[in-house]
């Protein structure tokens, strides 16, 4: 019974979704107008609008005008019906649990089809995402403790900032970004080398000055990213010998967080600035886009540090496999980011144990 509502549940909520996915790039209204044909205009009745039906009993077509409506519309249908129903089939509770996890779901599905056709992932739905996720851990310790929450978000953010960052560094053979004023990706990187030596905390500290002092001298100080990614680096290799206060994995784990809460705190000023102050639109080589790492902060919000390890292999793994099949080079990694947070929801901390035990380490 409870699949069942879950699965017409999911369609209903697949149905909203396009509208979200059509609408949120193009900073239209969610709610009004109401649906209509995008060619003739024609305001969609409750018969147009019955999920996944009326574009099977129509055939694809516009009732009024004969337009051919995309299969994309009733595949995000029975995609979000789908993963509502086999939620509800291995979270068989219904409880609020369930409630977080369709919502996960449904940002998730959002989230992967804006990126296919835009290459964006709205800081709306990522930090909305994250916000959600830390209120869960927070309020109901649900799907992991507020402890396991916000350090998950900031390590998987962090983490994914630095792979950009070492990924960049070799991209433009060594030579640093454009800086960022007042807060640029040059601050993430000196959080990491401060954080590698002295503690994460510091790390942020050392951000927070270097953008006070860009503020104060009204330009941005240099701060090669050499410099930085290569002090980081020797930070983490210095206290494997023992030659730090830290120990590897404390330095390690201290990198991740003072990353991670930069980048996070400096993406969420980028976002809050009106449009035309960012300019994304650089032909400069980025290894990964931004979008990514916030992503990933949400991911680490609601899956823990681990598990969202463990959904990054799948991820990966998902889109060497899907690339590829497809052989398309410029594929989103969004939606792989997607897919292994999905299902890294349900199996991922099962399998961070089973790895754990392997390694004899549990
Ligand atoms: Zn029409």
């Amino acid at each position: 019974m409870l699949v069942l509502f879950a699965f017409i549940l999911g369609a209903v909520i697949g149905s909203f979704l396009n509208v979200v996915i059509y609408r949120l790039p193009a900073g239209e209204s969610i709610v009004s107008p109401p649906s209509h044909c995008p060619r003739c205009s024609h305001r969609l009745g409750a018969l147009d609008m019955v999920p996944i039906i009326s574009w099977l009993v129509f055939r694809g077509r516009c009732r009024y005008c004969g337009a051919p409506i995309s299969a994309r519309y009733p595949l995000v249908e029975a995609l979000t019906a789908t993963l509502f129903a086999l939620a509800a089939w291995l979270h068989p509770n219904p409880d609020v649990g369930l409630l977080l996890i369709w919502t996960f779901t449904a940002l998730l599905i959002a989230l992967s089809f804006i990126d296919i056709d835009h290459y964006i992932l709205p800081d709306s739905l990522t930090y909305g995402g994250l916000a959600l996720g830390l209120l869960a851990a927070w309020l109901w310790g649900f799907p992991v403790e507020w402890r396991v929450s916000w350090q998950g978000a900031l390590a998987a953010a962090g983490l994914l900032a630095m792979i950009g960052g070492f990924g960049t560094l070799v991209l433009r053979r060594g030579a640093s970004g454009k800086p960022g004023y007042p807060v640029g990706l040059e601050h993430v990187y000196l959080a990491a080398a401060v954080a590698a030596w002295a503690g994460w905390y510091w790390g942020v500290a050392a951000a927070v000055l270097a953008v006070a002092l860009n503020l104060v001298l009204r330009k941005p100080l240099p701060l090669p990213d050499a410099l930085t990614l290569g002090v980081a680096l020797l930070g983490v290799v210095a206290s494997s010998y023992g030659v730090l206060p830290l120990g590897v994995a404390e330095s390690f784990w201290s990198l991740l967080l003072a990353a991670g809460a930069v980048a996070l705190a400096g993406g969420l000023y980028w976002a809050l600035q009106p449009d035309e102050e960012e300019d994304e639109e650089d032909d400069e080589p980025v290894a990964m886009g931004f979008g990514d790492v916030k992503l990933a902060g949400m991911l680490g919000a609601w899956l823990g540090f681990g598990p969202f390890l463990a959904g990054l292999v799948v991820a990966v793994f998902a889109g060497a496999l899907l690339g590829l099949l497809l052989r398309r080079r410029k594929l989103p990694f969004g939606p792989y980011l997607a897919i292994g947070g999905w299902v890294a929801l349900f199996w991922g901390a099962g399998w961070v144990q089973q790895y754990l035990a392997y390694l004899g380490l549990s």
